[in-house]
């Protein structure tokens, strides 16, 4: 049973997360393999339970960013492939051969050579540099060189050549375009060179949405699963819906004369009478400090802002213009709107042991009444919505909408 004594939380909404995953297959086809970054804990949603939804969306494969990742995802038993799209060290190579992890290399033939051999054969995928200017092999002659020397060796498997792409969400393709001519040119010399590659891969989620020809065998897939366009001045055409809401319960309403002030720094005076509610989330929950006096969040289905400075654990609101909100009204910080059942302290109310379950159902009958956009948030914080879900940190207790086997998608 989660225990929640600071009413503070997310939904997560696995069903969503298939249907998403279920949609972006849909559109790709079926010659595409796609795989789903699940790094930074599923994006924040949590891996785990990301790993499972997952799989009833369709996909074949899960990304991570570092072989301890993948590993949590092997010991909840996933029957997806786990690919490490991060550098990783000589021990790290032979954890993952052991649990069958793919990995990605991009070293020199000589550091293929000097890895220690692998007690179970490691699937290699190699990494080529076409201008993210971050990993992999900087030339089609060092990849060669180095895909040879994977090849020599009878432990290591050659599955995978891939790139990826700096600015495949950019509305004027060029640069993307320019990392695609170079992949093509390696590709090209690959094969003259005689080696063979089963699945090449480039495209994140802009890469594979936008442009239908970057798709090759497989597409990796990340924020599209999670519901956000990879541009949000950019939307994708398709029917992708936010997996995680963010909530939590004002816990006192004060009234405020005309020259009060709000929080640290006394950055926020009152400019009237005004009704301003505390409500227990701040910058250690993931709520940015760079919200002060800017975020926007909604109450009893309407829009009010953040007044003062984000503290650690705490923020206040303006609730002036909203009607009658009290101690144990609900506060959506990105999301749905919070159901109107959750209002008047009902969270409070209900028996602890049926909270979580009772939180989970009237979030799924409520309508959609309206949402809080994490883009827009992730506008006035300066930064995007990958930031602020992957934000979202451990003290938040996340409530997972069941996936239940008639929403199967595969
Ligand atoms: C995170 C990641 C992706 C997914 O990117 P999105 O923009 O979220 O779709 C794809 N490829 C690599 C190498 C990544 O690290």
């Amino acid at each position: 049973m989660i225990k929640l004594y600071r009413y503070t939380f997310a939904v997560v909404d696995l069903p969503r997360l298939a249907s998403n995953v279920a949609t972006i297959r849909d559109a790709l086809g079926p010659d595409v393999a796609v795989l789903v970054a699940a790094k930074a804990n599923g994006y924040g949603h949590g891996a785990v339970p990301v790993a499972r939804a997952v799989v009833h969306g369709g996909a074949e494969a899960l990304g991570l960013a570092s072989v301890e990742e993948a590993l949590e995802i092997r010991r909840a038993k996933s029957p997806l492939s786990l690919l490490v799209l991060g550098a990783i060290n000589a021990d790290g190579a032979v954890a993952a051969s052991m649990a069958d992890i793919a990995v990605t290399l991009s070293g020199s033939p000589e550091e293929i050579e000097n890895l220690p051999t692998m007690p179970k054969p490691l699937a290699v995928h190699l990494k080529l540099d076409t201008g993210m200017g971050r990993l992999g092999l900087r030339t089609a002659e060092e990849l060669i060189a180095t895909a040879k020397a994977v090849v020599a060796r009878p432990d290591l498997r050659l599955v995978g050549v891939y790139t990826h792409l700096a600015s495949a969400d950019d509305p004027d393709g060029r640069h993307a375009q320019g990392q695609i001519a170079r992949l093509e040119h390696a590709l090209a010399s690959l094969t003259e060179a005689g080696i063979q590659v089963p699945i090449v891969h480039a495209s994140n989620t802009a890469g594979a949405l936008y442009h239908s020809d970057w798709r090759y065998q497989m597409v990796r897939i990340g924020i599209g699963a999670y519901g956000y366009s990879p541009n949000s001045e950019w939307p994708l055409q398709l029917p992708l819906r936010p997996v995680m809401h963010l909530y939590s319960v004002i816990t006192r309403v004060a009234t405020l004369d005309a020259g009060e002030t709000v929080s640290y720094g006394a950055t926020f005076v009152a400019p009237r009478r005004m009704r301003v509610a505390t409500v227990p989330i701040g910058y250690a929950d993931g709520y940015f400090r760079s919200l002060s006096n800017s975020g926007i969040t909604a109450v009893k289905g309407v829009e009010v802002p953040v007044v003062g400075r984000v503290c650690m654990d705490q923020l206040m609101i303006d609730v002036t213009d909203v009607e009658g909100v009290d101690v144990g009204d609900v506060v959506t910080l990105f999301g749905r709107y919070s159901p109107s059942s959750w209002d008047g302290g009902n969270i409070a109310k209900c028996k602890e042991a049926q909270r979580a379950e009772w939180i989970v159902q009237t979030f799924c009958r409520t309508d959609r009444i309206g949402e809080v956009s994490l883009d827009r948030v992730a506008k006035l914080a300066g930064t995007i919505s990958y930031e602020l879900l992957c934000a979202v940190s451990p003290r938040v207790v996340r409530f997972y909408v069941p996936l239940t086997p008639e929403r199967r998608f595969s």
